[in-house]
């Protein structure tokens, strides 16, 4: 059973952990774990977004306007500040916004800001170098990461991402018998629940496993977040299973490593720089198709979809050339682009019926 965000973050308050709300991207959470605060991630919130077209160009992505709607409404006290990483520029707008305008500022607001690639040999230094300033920023708030902290946190984010991992070999080799609804929750959990925690629920899950008899078509699915409920309710719907993902909200930010440093800011940076490749990183468009090519085959899936946010640029930019090279490769794709909060209709459902019978 995963917990509920809203009561999970309070219970875990009175424990006496502080809380972060973070908006979307990479961010190191084994400092701010390690500095006992609890990373919040802030993706989705079901907020009225009125209050983001005041101060935000219409042509901002909905997650951010969902982003800014939902910090104002915040009652007070429940989180303990904000960290924004450097994603995409509507985030850094959003960040500088929170910041020096709005009335929320009477909380810190902390900016993190990766290396973009190409990268070069300085590149590792650079990143070794931010996270350390973002310790020290942690440090004026009152709360500090201990080396041997971070370390233990990085051992249990290990753990963590070998279980999700497992979750999806589980998927493609039809042995999690759960709908995309409960995997969902699931995949969601990463973005709130403290390790432990994401460990005891896939403890709970591995006690139920048994050979799924429901088999639809398999799909990979892959965007920044495409996880709007409805469109994973019309996946179960149409009897489609997701066995494989491809978003910024997961195993994009899973590093792909074996080894360990002894050094936690090396072995971070080391981290960071194993992910897999991500427009919102700058990394190459040929690397991220191969990727996704071997990972589509490696789960012996025919299809992708990529579920985009509406006037998301680093994810649209790829996507045409990225479309061209799958098809050519022998993979369908359907591209669904959707507005977050405001649902999705009978079109979709159509498009991707369409899609499903190809596969
Ligand atoms: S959806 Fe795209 S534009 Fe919006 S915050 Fe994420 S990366 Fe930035």
């Amino acid at each position: 059973m995963i917990p509920q965000r809203i009561p999970y973050l309070l219970r875990k308050k009175e424990e006496g952990w502080k809380v972060f709300g973070i908006l979307p991207g990479y961010y190191p959470k084994e400092i701010l774990l390690g500095a006992e605060i609890l990373p919040v991630e802030i993706w989705d919130p079901r907020v009225d977004t009125a209050f983001a077209y005041r101060h935000l160009q219409h042509t901002v992505c909905g997650i951010v306007k969902r982003a800014i709607s939902f910090l104002m409404a915040l009652p007070k006290g429940l989180i303990d500040g904000i960290l924004v990483p450097h994603t995409c520029d509507s985030l850094q707008n959003l960040g500088t916004l929170i910041k020096d305008l709005l009335p929320v500022t009477s909380l810190p607001c902390i900016f993190f800001y990766p290396p973009k690639g190409p990268y070069r040999k300085s590149s590792f230094e650079y990143l070794k170098r931010v996270l350390k300033v973002l310790q020290r920023d942690l440090e004026a708030f009152g709360t500090q990461a201990e080396g041997s902290e971070i370390t233990r946190w990085l051992n249990e984010m290990a753990k963590v991402y070998q279980a999700y991992r497992k979750l999806f070999e589980l998927l493609t080799r039809d042995l999690f018998p759960s709908k995309n609804r409960a995997l969902l929750d699931l995949i969601k959990g990463f973005g709130y629940l403290l390790p432990n925690d994401i460990l005891e629920a896939f403890g709970e899950i591995s006690k139920e496993m048994s050979p799924n008899k429901d088999l639809g078509p398999k799909v990979f699915i892959s965007g920044i977040y495409p996880y709007e409920v409805e469109l994973i309710e019309m996946l179960d719907l149409l009897k489609a299973r997701i066995v494989a993902e491809d978003s910024l909200f997961l195993t994009r930010r899973f590093p792909n490593r074996t080894e360990t440093s002894e050094d936690p800011y090396e072995e971070l940076a080391y981290r960071y720089f194993s992910t897999p490749p991500c427009p919102t990183r700058g990394l190459d468009l040929g690397e991220r198709a191969d990727y996704l090519i071997q990972r589509a085959r490696s789960a012996d899936v025919k299809g992708v979809l990529f579920g985009t946010v509406k006037f998301c640029e680093p994810e649209s930019f790829d996507l045409p050339t990225l479309i061209s090279v799958l098809n050519r490769e022998g993979l369908n794709t359907l591209h669904l682009e959707m507005e977050p909060t405001k649902g999705m209709d009978m079109a979709y459902l159509t498009r991707l019926e369409a899609f499903l019978e190809t596969l």
